[in-house]
């Protein structure tokens, strides 16, 4: 008699897509009593993702890969096994899990890559340990993770108050296109606010109206009014930490780019082209000047945190 070997069982897997993001306008108040700055900004999420492989596990633990991979820290500083801690511990459960992230958006480079990690394991850790939680729960404990962590839950276009986690749906229409130079060294959004203080001490609160022709320029899908009103306030600081940065911003305005800004508090540099095919051509610019160490083309707006594939 044969024996017919059983197959093993197979390892629940959850698979979940979360894109990183450019801040379309990023206007920076006086820092308040806990110490964070209020913002006004309008996020837009881009085709640049990170992939988050939640495997049901004894024990929670996390392998990385992808560029830069080597930069991200794996024990429990980082921010996707403290979205898992953070999920178990709301939702009383003690399971284990393996988080294998792939990273596509650049670390530390302003695109929120490590707030995109963190909302992708809150979605995917939901459906692996089936906490069933609505999606304002998954906001909330986002908030809790970071200030973009809740925009890279909810994806597309968004205008975000308070340190930028208190998010209001944006209208838009289209499709925008964008080249990114991508830097190896990156910025520490903290010494960047720094700097911040150093150049402008008295800041005063952001009037939203600053941004109402962005705003039109959205609901328009008109690409060139949008490129005319992108704004960063935190630009010159970072321009300040990082003067090369200069750059990939003058080979963009030479490149015939729509507009041009540093992404969040930067080093990346996003330029806005006029269609896909004019977004590869700034990409190409950025390569031939070498003012990038990788270049990267994405669209947007796209949706936030999503379960990609499961076993089951
Ligand atoms: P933001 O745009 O939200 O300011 P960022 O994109 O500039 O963020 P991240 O890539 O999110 O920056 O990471 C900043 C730092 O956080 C890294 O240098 C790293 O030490 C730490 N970190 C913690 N968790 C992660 C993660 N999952 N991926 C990348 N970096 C992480």
């Amino acid at each position: 008699m044969t024996l017919t070997p059983v197959a093993p069982l197979p390892e629940h897997e959850v698979k979940v897509r979360a894109p990183g993001k450019v801040n379309l306008s990023l206007r920076v108040g006086p820092r308040e009593d806990d110490g964070y700055h209020a913002v006004s900004t309008i996020f837009q999420a881009v085709s640049v993702f990170e992939e988050v492989v939640a495997t049901s596990s004894e024990h929670r633990t996390l392998s990385v890969s992808g560029p830069q991979a080597e930069l991200v820290p794996t024990d429990g500083t980082n921010l996707a096994l403290r979205a898992a801690d953070l999920l178990a511990e709301h939702a009383g459960v003690d399971d284990g899990v393996h988080l294998h992230l792939t990273k596509g958006v650049p670390v530390a480079g302003g695109m929120a890559g490590g707030s995109a990690d963190a909302a992708a394991t809150l979605v995917a850790c939901d459906a692996l340990w089936r906490t069933g939680l609505s999606r304002d729960d998954l906001l909330e404990l986002a908030a809790q993770l970071g200030s973009d962590v809740p925009f890279s839950l909810a994806g597309h276009t968004a205008v975000g108050s308070g340190r930028g986690h208190l998010l209001t749906a944006a209208l838009s229409r289209g499709e925008f296109h964008w080249a990114f130079a991508v830097q190896d060294r990156g910025l520490s959004t903290a010494a960047v606010y720094a700097a911040y203080d150093d150049l402008h001490g008295g800041a005063v609160p952001p009037d939203p109206e600053d941004d109402v022709p962005l705003m039109q320029a959205l609901r328009a899908g008109d690409p060139r009014a949008l490129g005319a009103a992108l704004h960063n306030d935190l630009q010159m600081a970072a321009l300040e930490l990082d003067p090369g940065l200069a750059e990939p911003l003058a080979v963009a305005q030479d490149a015939g780019a729509l507009g041009v800004v540093v992404s969040g508090s930067g080093p990346t540099v996003a330029a806005l082209g006029r269609s896909r095919q004019h977004a590869l051509v700034l990409a190409a610019a950025f390569t031939a000047s070498g003012v990038a160490d990788r270049v990267l083309t994405a669209s947007g707006p796209v949706a936030g945190a999503r379960v990609v594939s499961t076993t089951d």
